[in-house]
């Protein structure tokens, strides 16, 4: 089917949108503008992203205006000013001080979205060590790998994370100095602390050390294909891709309300789901509880959300339940909705017009590119299925392998090939921690290799097709097939595991995996039921596998590698493609 593009009359909008004319901004474009627009440090200390994001607005008129308006899971809600939010972090930077965390240290936490989370994050940005989010429906085995290859000093946490996810990992994490929590009122006796006696104690005035634009500021982790998850680290100065998407992708304006769905524990809720509203100074609007569409909908309407920015999966939701929201609910202060993380179907931009009185907006990036690099544009054009043109100061290409070293950009419309961008954007990963070579190989030919699969048609839209990979992602959530065969070969009667994703409508797709059994034990429900509960104590809900099959054998190639692509190719019964590579092809 052939979509129709949607085109919309800028004359229509509430607000004139800041990105009208796309060709005249990107030719004009510069990233010394950008930065002009931000304040840096007082006295030239240089640029820190929690001094753009609260302080400059705390002490620049905005005192008293509603930065975070956090809504409890219980019903009730607390609304945070920028003034006390400058206070907050600044307490939050002091007791990192106090404990002797400072430029460079790691600080993670494990918390669902509570306001401890959000002041730990802009006060690890001010203290200048490096903020690590951990996703809280992560298992030990995911909690463990992340601590420890990002060599965490600080963990703030909740007491019931603490004691079912943390406590059993204390003695293999000889680098973590202090575990913070959040909801006890004194220092336990076992050498955790209490963060509200610390918060009391401290000051809430701070200053910033000096910032260089280059210092790491965030260690976000992403999951590849082989081996355990990467550490992405960003700098400081990605607050200029943070603050410019802010503006043209997301359209803000002064006195905006924005919703991002996003947990941050993931890199879209830290980008998006703290720092790019706070740049704008607008209102942020965190729901603590998770996905239900009458209170999500409630939220929209009582809230006076302007710009929302969700995932494919919920609209999915949404749409399944058959509910019309610009029907029920007062939905006028509603200007634009945004998604992304996977794919967004051609029927979910249609539907948002019927159905939210507006067509939603997809959009493309990733952990490792730090900010939004493609998009549809508020007063652009949007083509369903596309996820829109790049941003402007943003070069991206399709091209294709021709050597181990080089690649050839293919100049013609609608050819598939990899998603590449030209490095030295702002947000550009700085490395992955621990892995230079990882780093390197990213890199070829003077492009980033982004790993997808896409098209770029005779307009410049770029389309998505897939993974070049076997990554799977699930409810927009990366997992890494290697992690989860691990962790289910440490199940005493499984001997092997091959993990893909399966396509599912809901969810985008779904954790498979396939299990060969050791001597001794028979395929049976009661032994996958046992193998899945295993996987899921261990990895957690958002990475065990949903389903298990169990096999006589798994594909391998002649180096002895489970083959995923035959698996997923087998399970979706797709040509099986070229078998030379196969371990008993003769
Ligand atoms: P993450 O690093 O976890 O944010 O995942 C990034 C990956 O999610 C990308 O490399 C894509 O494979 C996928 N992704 C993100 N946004 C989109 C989108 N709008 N359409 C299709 N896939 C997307």
């Amino acid at each position: 089917m052939i979509w129709k593009p949607i085109q919309k009359d800028p004359e229509s909008y509430s607000k004139r949108p800041n990105l009208l004319d796309y060709a005249k901004t990107a030719a004009a474009f510069s990233w010394e503008t950008v930065r002009s627009e931000l304040d840096g440090l007082p006295g030239g200390g240089g640029l820190n992203i929690a001094h753009e994001a609260v302080d400059r607005h705390a002490d620049g008129g905005l005192w008293d205006h509603v930065a975070l308006q956090w809504l409890c899971s219980d019903g009730t809600s607390r609304a945070f000013t920028y003034g006390e939010l400058k206070k907050q972090t600044s307490r939050f930077a002091n007791v990192l001080d106090g404990l002797g965390i400072g430029k460079g240290d790691t600080v993670c936490a494990l918390a669902g979205r509570i306001p401890e989370l959000y002041i730990a994050a802009l006060g690890t940005l001010k203290n200048t060590s490096v903020f690590c989010p951990l996703f809280s429906a992560f298992g030990p085995e995911p909690i463990y790998q992340r601590l420890s290859k990002g060599d965490a000093k600080i963990l703030l946490t909740t007491h019931g994370y603490y004691r079912r996810k943390v406590e059993q990992l204390m003695d293999r994490l000889p680098l973590l100095k202090h575990v913070l929590l959040v909801d006890v009122a004194d220092h336990p006796d076992n050498g955790l602390l209490s963060l509200p006696k610390l918060m009391a104690a401290a000051s809430d005035t701070y200053v910033i050390p000096p910032t260089d634009p280059e210092d790491i500021a965030l260690l976000h982790f992403t999951s590849g294909t082989t081996g355990m998850p990467k550490g992405a680290l960003h700098a400081h100065n990605a607050v200029l891709t943070h603050y410019l998407t802010g503006r043209y992708v997301m359209d803000f304006h002064p006195d905006d309300v924005f919703w991002c769905t996003a947990d941050p524990g993931w890199v879209t809720g830290t980008s998006y789901g703290i720092i790019s509203p706070l740049l704008h100074g607008i209102t942020n609007v965190v729901d603590e509880a998770d996905f239900d569409a009458g209170r999500w909908c409630d939220i929209l309407a009582k809230r006076k959300v302007s710009v929302w920015y969700t995932a494919p999966t919920a609209i999915r939701r949404l749409m399944r339940m058959g509910i019309e929201p610009a029907r029920a609910y007062d939905l006028h202060h509603l200007r634009v909705i945004h998604s992304v993380g996977e794919p967004l179907n051609p029927e979910a931009v249609v539907w948002g017009v019927k159905a939210m009185g507006m067509p939603i907006h997809d959009n493309w990036w990733q952990t490792e590119t730090g900010g939004i690099m493609i998009a549809n544009f508020p007063a652009m054009e949007i083509r369903p299925g596309s996820m829109g043109r790049p941003l402007p100061g943003i070069e991206s290409a399709i091209v294709r392998r021709v050597a181990k070293d080089a690649v050839k950009v293919i100049e013609a419309p609608d050819v598939q090939g990899e998603l590449a961008l030209r490095p030295g954007w702002p947000s550009m990963f700085r490395g992955y921690l621990h892995d230079e070579a990882r780093y390197r190989k990213c890199f070829v030919g003077g492009w980033y290799l982004t790993g997808d699969l896409a098209k770029r048609d005779a307009d410049g839209y770029f389309w998505f097709v897939g993974r070049a990979d076997d990554i799977i992602k699930t409810a927009g959530h990366m997992v890494g097939p290697f992690e989860v065969e691990s962790t289910l070969m440490e199940h005493p009667a499984v001997a092997e595991a091959g993990v893909v994703g399966k396509p599912d409508p809901l969810m985008g797709e779904v954790v498979k995996a396939f299990v060969t059994l050791k001597p001794g034990f028979a395929p049976g429900d009661a032994l996958r039921l046992e193998i899945i509960g295993f996987a899921r104590k261990k990895l957690g809900s958002a990475v065990a596998p949903k389903e298990i099959e169990f096999t006589p054998d798994l594909p391998k190639n002649k180096a002895g590698k489970i083959m995923r692509r035959l698996l997923k190719a087998r399970e979706l019964g797709l040509p099986e493609g070229d078998l030379s590579t196969l371990e008993d092809s003769r």
